[in-house]
């Protein structure tokens, strides 16, 4: 189903005991389109995801995803309502062969022919992974072990892709294979959220960014004009 439907957060505010880890942060994820999040190492990124996905407790904020109250969805049935998530650090589940673990991220059952064809899609978009199809996912190297996880997020075939920081941990060269396959998502008009340190990619993968700082949103717009802004090109971009 396309039905357009955006995503849009709303005063979003996360405490951890006293510490304030998200303060008051409002963005929106038109349909089909892809937004990024960027900022330093404990500015807020992966609190405000796993605050939409219900993963940690919002002390404020509304969410909504087209007419749906997203705040009233708990984390394990976010993916019933289109939305995925890929979360930091892959968690891919090592004793198992790469193909368990894309049905595994499957909502429908496995034995279904849906199912087979959402896989072999996944084996089109990753074609090393239908390579190693039988293999344990532990054995897999950083690279595929990320593509890994974004392909089973995508075997539910979500409407919304959360991302936290795919490029954590990456070489140079597998940051632009992955960047390959989220401008392969975004053209195809899948929503994103990406939230990630990477700022050269971020920028390379969404149109709108907002860049985030202390918990806050310093800054937003749209990326044609942040990656000119003196102090993202400074900050972020280290030029
Ligand atoms: P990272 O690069 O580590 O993903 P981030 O921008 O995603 O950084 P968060 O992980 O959201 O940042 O953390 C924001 C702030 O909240 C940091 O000060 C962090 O120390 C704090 N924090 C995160 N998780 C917890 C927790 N479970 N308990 C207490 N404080 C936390």
């Amino acid at each position: 189903t396309m039905k357009a439907e955006t995503l849009s957060v709303e005063g979003l505010t996360v405490h951890y005991g006293g510490v304030c880890a998200v303060r008051d942060v409002s963005f929106e994820v038109p349909a089909g389109e892809a937004v990024g999040v960027i900022g330093a190492n404990g500015a807020g990124k992966t609190s405000t995801l796993k605050a939409v996905m219900g993963l940690v407790p919002r002390q404020a904020g509304a969410l909504r995803f087209g007419d749906l109250d997203l705040s009233k969805v708990a984390a394990r049935d976010m993916v019933r309502h289109g939305v995925g998530y890929v979360p930091e650090g892959r968690h891919v589940f090592a004793g198992l062969s790469v193909e368990k673990n894309l049905l595994l991220g499957a909502y429908a059952k496995p034995w279904k022919a849906a199912t087979r064809q959402t896989l072999g899609e996944m084996y089109e978009l990753f074609p090393v992974l239908g390579e190693m199809r039988g293999r344990l996912a532990g054995a897999l190297s950083g690279g595929q072990q990320q593509m890994l996880a974004i392909g089973r997020a995508l075997m539910s075939r979500p409407r919304l892709l959360l991302l936290d920081e795919p490029s954590m941990g990456l070489s140079p060269k597998l940051i632009s294979e992955i960047l390959v396959v989220l401008q392969r998502l975004r053209a195809e008009g899948l929503s994103m959220l990406l939230v990630e340190q990477n700022a050269k990619l971020t920028f390379e993968a969404t149109s709108t960014c907002l860049v985030v700082e202390n918990g806050i949103v310093a800054m937003t717009g749209p990326v044609s004009k942040l990656r000119h802004d003196p102090r993202v090109r400074r900050i972020y971009l280290g030029l």
